[in-house]
């Protein structure tokens, strides 16, 4: 049986549902974890005293602000879209304006690598300088949809700083879960259950049981499609505080928030991504050789699947769309090529709104236009799908058209195989 085994981490699969590939394939907003900071604060969540620098001068000025304000230290935050950046050296605590001076060179400018970046990391363009807390216990909260329970999941747990997927995965029941009624929404005594099994004292007890629901409000308003804050701590004095927070949005509700849409920085984002997003194609880069042109979400699902069935690896999810045009399709074919991994192209098209012709067309000009060497592989089924293969004959052109998906799988796979 094919299974879902091309399955990308995702930060959402902590869950555990086969279906969260298919989430990962809705397009998800990043925010820096300052931006997600005033968020919180905005509902209420306290976060540490800080501000944002794009300069070393500037993060100079608000490490001195924080020192003459009384801090004991600051904290020099990378500011990139991917987690672990303490591991990473991309998080350090200065004790003096010396050191914040140190750490601001070091980190500012640097390639950050991190188990979530990939190996040639991502650039730092921009520091978060907070004032230090004196962390009594780091904790961890964060709030997913539950695909299988069709619910919202509000998610705590006291190993906090570390990575929660890890905890899933070693010490499931390390991980409190208070699955959320769409109806009546979370509920204080939820929170309350929640604040109890962390372990907190009773005098943090009415400050955690506010926040969490005011992260609950924020998720919801916002339309976020995840929210974590890990660590979030207690201190020596019992305040509670976000140390960290990541939101990501649902793409798809972007429309209706104009302010958050801005909060959008590509710089962070995969440019090919960045690119398919300008023609409205849904594309996922992934890590293997084969890439796939297909038409509709799920068939471009099972497109992977098969194609990992028959023994080879895709090099991207890419779904054109039910209705897309010609102009899109000659798009759709620069940004699989422009992945320096692929080996050979499948395009696997149900002709029914988007008529194969049309396709064939496009695909043909698009092979001419990019002067497209690489082995390309079809499978056409659908309305015009005489008149789509016989465009291809014609056009002088080297393609190979598979009788049926599994066939076109096999060719593909053994085309990616022996290079060209
Ligand atoms: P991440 O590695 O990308 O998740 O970045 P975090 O913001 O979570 O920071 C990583 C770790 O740095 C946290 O788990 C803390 O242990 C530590 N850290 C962050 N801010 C402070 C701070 O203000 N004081 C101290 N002592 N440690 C901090
Ligand atoms: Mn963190």
């Amino acid at each position: 049986m094919p299974t879902f085994s091309t399955v990308p981490t995702v930060r959402e699969s902590a869950c555990g549902n086969p279906f969260d590939f298919f989430l990962s394939t809705w397009k998800k907003m990043k925010i820096h974890e300052y931006q997600a900071k005033d968020i919180l604060a905005k509902y209420g969540v306290a976060v540490p005293r800080g501000e944002v620098a794009n300069t070393l001068d500037e993060a100079l000025d608000v490490a001195k602000k924080l020192f003459a304000n009384g801090a004991n230290g600051v904290v020099v935050k990378a500011q990139i879209h991917a987690g672990g950046r303490g591991k990473g050296g991309g998080v350090k605590v200065a004790k003096n304006i010396e050191e914040a001076e140190q750490y601001a060179k070091q980190i500012l400018g640097m390639q950050l690598i991190t188990h979530q970046t990939g190996p040639q990391g991502q650039k730092v363009s921009r520091l978060l300088i907070e004032e230090t807390a004196a962390i009594d216990r780091e904790l961890y909260l964060g709030i997913v949809l539950d695909r299988a329970a069709a619910k919202l999941v509000f998610m705590a747990s006291k190993a906090g700083g570390m990575e929660i997927e890890e905890v899933a995965a070693e010490d499931p029941d390390a991980i409190f879960k208070a699955y959320i009624d769409p109806a009546v929404g979370f509920q204080p005594y939820q929170a309350r259950q929640l604040a109890f099994a962390l372990g907190l004292k009773p005098a943090q007890i009415n400050q955690a049981v506010a926040f969490m629901l005011g992260i609950y409000k924020a998720y919801v308003e916002t339309d976020a499609s995840l929210l974590e804050i890990n660590p979030f701590i207690t201190t020596k004095d019992d305040k509670l505080f976000a140390l960290d927070c990541k939101i990501n949005f649902d793409d798809n509700a972007m429309f209706r928030h104009k302010q958050l849409k801005e909060l959008r920085d590509v710089a962070e984002e995969d440019p090919l991504e960045v690119e398919a997003s300008k023609f409205a194609l849904n594309y996922i880069k992934l890590d293997g050789n084969i890439a796939c042109m297909v038409n509709g979400a799920g068939l471009a699902m099972a497109t992977m699947d098969i194609i990992q069935y028959a023994g080879g690896s895709p090099a991207n999810f890419l779904d054109v769309g039910g209705g897309a045009n010609q102009q899109q399709i000659e798009a759709a074919f620069a940004i699989l090529l422009a992945d320096k991994n692929v080996q050979a192209i499948f395009i696997n098209i149900f002709g029914g709104i988007l008529r194969v012709d049309v396709l064939a067309t496009a695909v043909v000009a698009a092979a001419k236009n990019l002067n497209v060497t690489l082995p390309i592989v079809l499978r056409l089924e659908g309305t015009n799908v005489e008149e789509g293969r016989k465009i291809l004959e014609e056009s002088g052109l080297k393609f190979s058209v598979g009788t049926t998906m599994k066939d076109a799988a096999d060719i593909v796979v053994a085309a990616a195989k022996g290079g060209k």
